[in-house]
């Protein structure tokens, strides 16, 4: 009994399984007929690349890559690359799917695309993992490219990474090509505004949703789970925009003050001591009973399956705003629907980031770099731009949020292949 429901959580938590779910419902609602379900389903290109590298030790080891194009109906592939040990074709297959539906409810003019090597960055050196990098690109070079396939970072992977694959790319074309991969250091062709977008994003889109409620940002008390790249950026934005960020919870524990926490203070804590425990400026909380407080917004933006059939029902917070990739399982989904929690699903809520990277192969395309105030201004157009359309299909078509994000997804999709036709 406890083995068969222990499985049916593990099903529950399955990402793949629960995006399928997602993907059904919706093309359930838009009517989709089976060849397009089909078609929408079907990654158009798969790579397996082998990559064989002289490691320090003068020992030959061969690595296993992926590139998953997942597709290019709408624009050339686009989604990170991730160096773990325990890469699969499925996982690879799986979030090139998800950079589809992203990057078409954003509409930016990208299909979806993702990467990865199964490797464990932490017991290779640096040199090993440019030599890696370097070879990897080599093998996929005739599938990526500014018109093709645009990498960027991912788990493991970072500035330099992508600094490689660009000169790499670079000298087999006997020309600097910064276009072939976003996520760049800025003085290499990145975008100002990077680091900040996929928090900036965040708080975008959970103002517009405070705006439905006709809540004032001052009146906002937000609980935020993970303090990283999104979740960091995300408080600081906030607090700045006034919102009140009364708790943050990290692996380690949670902080809490009902009059808001100084971000500032509680980042230079969190540098000086290692966490975000015994801060000055609140006092110490149960990680989970941070997670249940009430609040107008919950961000979780640490990881996945964090709200579960287990505990969905303790959330009371009026918005939750997904910082995170599948923070929450398809069951949860039906549970805080029933709650009337107003969800900004995922795929809407952490577009920013793609959409900043969007925007910097637009720059480096142009050879003209922007200004930060005109990435944040474009970033805001098209934040509010998806937010209002998920808006619309979830009003006009009475479905949750989440069905709405999939359906704008899947109608953009299906659109771009049927005007174009089916080659044959
Ligand atoms: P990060 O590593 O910078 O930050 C994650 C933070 O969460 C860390 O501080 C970590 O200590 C904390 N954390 C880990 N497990 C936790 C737990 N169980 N409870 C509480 N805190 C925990 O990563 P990130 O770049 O901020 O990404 C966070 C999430 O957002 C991921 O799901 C990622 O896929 C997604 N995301 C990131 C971006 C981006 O631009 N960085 C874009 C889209 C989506």
């Amino acid at each position: 009994m406890v083995a068969e429901a222990s499985k049916e959580f593990e099903r529950e938590c399955n990402p793949w399984l629960a995006a399928e779910a997602r993907f059904n419902r919706a093309a359930e609602k838009l009517g989709l007929d089976d060849g397009m379900r089909k078609v929408l389903k079907t990654p158009a290109r798969e790579l397996t690349v082998s990559i064989p590298i002289v490691l320090d030790d003068g020992r030959l080891e061969v690595f296993t890559g992926y590139r998953v194009q997942h597709s290019i109906a709408r624009g050339p592939g686009k989604g990170g690359i991730r160096y773990a040990p325990d890469v699969t074709i499925d996982e690879v297959r799986a979030l090139a799917s998800w950079m589809t539906w992203k990057c078409a409810v954003a509409n930016i003019p990208y299909g979806g695309a993702k990467g990865g090597v199964i490797c464990d960055p932490t017991i290779l050196s640096q040199g090993e993992l440019e030599r890696i990098t370097r070879r990897y690109t080599a093998a996929i070079i005739d599938f990526i490219g500014p018109e093709v396939d645009v990498p960027a970072p991912d788990m493991n992977t970072n500035e330099q990474t992508m600094a490689w694959i660009m000169d790499t790319y670079s000298m087999h074309k006997g020309q600097t090509v910064t276009a072939v991969v976003t996520g760049k250091p800025v003085n290499l062709g990145g975008s100002r505004g990077r680091t900040e977008a996929t928090g900036r994003g965040c708080m975008i889109v959970a103002l517009q949703a405070l705006k439905r409620f006709g809540i004032a940002p001052q009146e906002a008390r937000v609980v935020i789970q993970g303090f990283g790249n999104v979740g960091g950026m995300a408080a600081q934005l906030m607090e700045k925009a006034g919102f009140r960020i009364v708790a943050i919870v990290e692996y380690d524990g949670a902080v809490y003050n009902a009059m808001g926490l100084d971000i500032s203070a509680l980042a230079k804590h969190r540098k000086e001591t290692g966490s975000i425990v015994d801060f000055a400026g609140g006092e110490n909380m149960d990680r989970e009973e941070a997670m249940f407080l009430p609040c107008e917004i919950l961000l979780p933006a640490a990881r996945e399956n964090v709200i579960t059939s287990h505990n969905a029902h303790k959330i009371r917070a009026k918005i939750l705003c997904e910082g995170a990739n599948g923070p929450t399982t398809a069951l949860a989904d039906e549970m805080l629907a029933d709650n009337k929690v107003f969800v900004i699903p995922d795929i809407l809520a952490n577009g920013g980031g793609v959409t900043v990277s969007y925007f910097e192969w637009v720059q480096d395309r142009q050879g003209y770099f922007w200004n930060e105030e005109m990435v944040n201004q474009r970033l805001e157009e098209i934040m509010v731009n998806s937010f209002n359309d998920v808006a619309a299909y979830s009003d006009s078509h009475k479905v949750d949020n989440r069905t709405a994000a999939y359906m704008v997804a899947l109608d953009r999709v299906a659109f771009a292949i049927r005007l174009r036709g089916i080659y044959a």
